[in-house]
């Protein structure tokens, strides 16, 4: 049977293992293609299929490997993204394989982000095939790895296969692994169909393109498929497989892995994690682990220029056809105008999208500071959640406030344990265990409210180790903490976009090292500025941002017409990020800076 020889894997490793240089030379060794002639050929298939339009990404090719034993098996290898803010498309990713090629790196050994793949790979029920890569350096330990990975993840150390990607040693050993360790998949191809999306791209000329893995049964060009998460239904129009180009199929059936194009208008409507059904013969039951995501961190966005704002409104429709995870409501400052409070699954994720408003659509933006949702409990028992410190209620009504916390795993070298719990209590983190890896490394958990890894932890748990550190990290849920609101006030008034909500304990620390920052970041305008920041009405500390001396351009003594105008492109390029906040001019660094802590 064709399903026999099928094998559905990913690789998984922590950044810079060697993932990418493993899955090149798998390419080379089953579709005759480097990488980088995959990329080339996909860039012009792109252009190619311009005008039948569609777009490809490199995140789930079909291969053929033709075995020792004289078989050829179709491989899908499957990619998933590789940072914490993407860890619930990586388990779907996963939840459409059999097995997982688990990279560890010869030198490093096993490191934060290999245990988080891991679990999701064990909660998948995967087939884990442990590859001790980089054999070839200096200063590989590949016996110490191997020992590592029998007693942190419980695999057999003989089963590790030592490798080197970069010089293609061990690459036959592993593809045999494949053929012969993970099971082919199982499922009756007559059964109504139960098909789950492990992702969902939008496409300009295509409508949505849907990445499936076949559970149950078979689809079929024509068909009416149902989502079972919000049951809308569509006509499948296309079904087929990249290799890397995509080609069209006349059905996808248990085991295969591939496209559909369904006339789906928006990716909120193909959901990863949901499970495709027929409309007429549905699945009794939805593949299980499906789950809407949640956007977990939330800031302002507004537009340098207020006319832009029906642009940066259009951009943000644009984006979400792309990306289902990504939220945004109208919202009016004070300060800031009219702008829109957005909401993400991380903070890499805002950046991105910071990133493509800008670049993309071309239009300057102001972002506040990122904040998480709190959830306050008033004195007459309603409560509300909160994602923006700016909607804090009073002090006298808030009765308890309770916010985020995550589990934080942090793997560092024994000369750094001081250093890493020293930062984890310092952000309010309650220490949970410690163990060692081995002689010198030692895996330390705590729990650390969400609000204080979002901003710099990780860079400065790097340069707090040397940048020996790794780091990963999951939502474990909400506790109460004794948080207030801060308020900042420029020239007596408050300005609602640079509210934080701090704890306590920390208030008044923080008014001091903001408001010194303030003075730092905001240029001095013509009059004297006084900067304070307010708890309620108690102002804890304050700082003033002088008067200028004089007009830039009094120096010019009125003479050379080139410098003068030079001078106030600079002054008016220095303007560009900055908003009129009151009559004070506010560079956009300063909306950030309110939640630095050094
Ligand atoms: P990824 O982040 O897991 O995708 O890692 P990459 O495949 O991008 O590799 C990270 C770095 O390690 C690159 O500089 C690679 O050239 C290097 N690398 C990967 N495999 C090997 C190997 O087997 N030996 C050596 N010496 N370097 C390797
Ligand atoms: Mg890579």
């Amino acid at each position: 049977k064709r399903r026999d020889k099928i094998r559905n894997f990913s690789i998984i490793a922590h950044i810079d293992h060697g993932k990418s240089t493993l899955a090149d030379r798998i390419l080379e060794k089953t579709s005759a293609l480097t990488q980088r002639e995959m990329q080339d050929q996909m860039l012009d298939a792109m252009d190619l299929e311009r005008e039948r339009g569609i777009t490809i990404k490199l995140n789930a090719v079909q291969l053929n490997y033709k075995s020792q034993d004289g078989e050829t098996y179709i491989f899908h290898l499957i990619d998933t993204p590789g940072h914490v803010d993407f860890a619930y498309e990586v388990s779907r990713s996963l939840a459409a394989c059999e097995g997982a090629l688990l990279i560890v790196d010869a030198a490093q050994g096993i490191e934060a982000q290999t245990l988080a793949n891991v679990y999701l790979a064990l909660d998948n029920e995967l087939e884990i095939l442990p590859i001790i890569n980089k054999i070839d350096l200096p200063s590989a330990e590949p016996d110490r790895v191997r020992q590592e990975v029998e007693d942190v993840i419980g695999l057999p150390g003989e089963d590790c296969i030592p490798a080197s990607a970069k010089n293609g040693i061990g690459i036959d050993d592993i593809l045999e692994a494949v053929v012969a360790k993970v099971p082919a998949p199982t499922g009756d191809p007559e059964a109504p169909l139960k098909a789950m999306i492990f992702d969902s791209i939008y496409d300009p000329y295509r409508g949505v393109i849907v990445y499936i893995r076949i559970m149950e049964g078979t689809v079929k060009p024509g068909q009416k498929i149902k989502m079972m998460a919000n049951n809308k239904e569509f006509e499948v129009q296309e079904i087929g497989v990249f290799t890397p180009k995509p080609l069209a199929q006349e059905e996808l059936t248990v085991g295969d892995v591939g496209f559909m194009i369904a006339g789906i208008k928006n990716v909120g409507e193909s959901q990863v994690g949901d499970t495709v059904t027929h409309a007429h013969k549905p699945t009794a039951e939805a593949m299980p682990g499906y789950r809407r995501l949640n956007p977990m961190v939330f800031c302002g966005l507004y537009p340098v220029d207020a006319s832009d704002y029906n642009d940066l409104r259009d951009a943000l429709e644009k984006l979400e056809l792309n990306d289902s995870a990504l939220q945004f409501e109208a919202e009016t400052s004070q300060a800031l105008g009219f702008g829109f409070r957005c909401g993400f699954l991380g903070l890499l994720h805002m950046e991105i999208i910071q990133e493509r408003i800008e670049r993309e659509f071309d239009i300057d933006l102001i972002t506040t500071a990122p904040s998480v949702i709190y959830e306050v409990t008033k004195t007459d028992g309603s409560s509300i959640e909160i994602s923006n410190p700016s909607d804090m209620p009073d002090a006298q009504s808030v009765d308890y406030v309770r916010e985020p916390y995550v589990k934080a795993e942090v793997m560092v070298p024994n000369d750094y344990v001081g250093a890493v719990m020293e930062l984890c209590q310092r952000k309010r983190g309650d220490y949970v265990d410690m163990k060692y890896l081995d002689a010198n490394r030692v895996n330390i958990i705590y729990e650390i409210p969400l609000s204080e890894i979002v901003y710099d932890f990780f860079d400065t748990l790097k340069s707090n180790t040397k940048g020996y550190a790794s780091f990963d990290y999951e939502i474990i849920g909400y506790k109460e903490s004794n948080l207030v609101k801060m308020d900042i006030l420029l020239n007596g008034e408050s300005i609602d976009a640079l509210s934080i909500i701090v704890h306590r304990d920390s208030a008044y620390d923080r008014g001091k090292i903001i408001a010194e920052k303030l003075k730092k970041l905001i240029p001095r305008q013509q009059f004297e500025v006084p900067v304070q920041a307010s708890i309620g009405q108690k102002i804890v500390a304050r700082s003033t941002i002088k008067a200028m001396r004089k007009n830039v351009l009094a120096k010019c003594y009125g003479g050379d017409i080139s410098r003068k105008r030079k001078l106030l492109e600079k002054q008016k390029a220095g303007k560009k990020r900055m908003k009129s906040v009151g009559n004070v001019d506010v560079p956009q660094e300063a909306f950030m800076s309110v939640l630095s802590m050094d």
